[in-house]
């Protein structure tokens, strides 16, 4: 360890455009085998950044994925419905890889 610590990497929610640590937001992946969502931040590939917050996700959902289509780069849109099934089961339960559990009023 030296004394200077890492800056954490920051990156911007695709839904509400917040840039936040990368590690408070949930990563999604476009992979050769289609995009999912990448909480532990590990597959390869392009990624997009979303918030684990419902009201985030809704706004991705829109336009059948707009913001993560353009952020991924055109991703077909069977691909993108399923990103986002992944999704809404992530953040639907309010689960954070970390095991602390959000408030709902966050
Ligand atoms: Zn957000």
């Amino acid at each position: 360890m030296t004394g200077t610590a890492p800056r954490a990497p920051v990156r911007t929610c695709i839904g509400c455009r917040t840039a936040r640590p990368k590690d408070a937001l949930l990563r999604v992946a476009r992979t050769p085998e289609g995009v999912h969502a990448d909480p532990s931040a590990r597959l390869p590939g392009r990624g997009a950044y979303v918030c684990y917050d419902p009201d985030c996700l809704a706004m991705v959902r829109r336009r059948d994925g707009a913001a993560l289509r353009r952020a991924l780069r055109g991703p077909t849109g069977p691909e993108v419905a399923a990103a986002l099934d992944e999704l809404h089961d992530l953040v639907g339960h309010h689960r954070v890889p970390d095991g602390t559990v959000r408030s709902e009023n966050a």
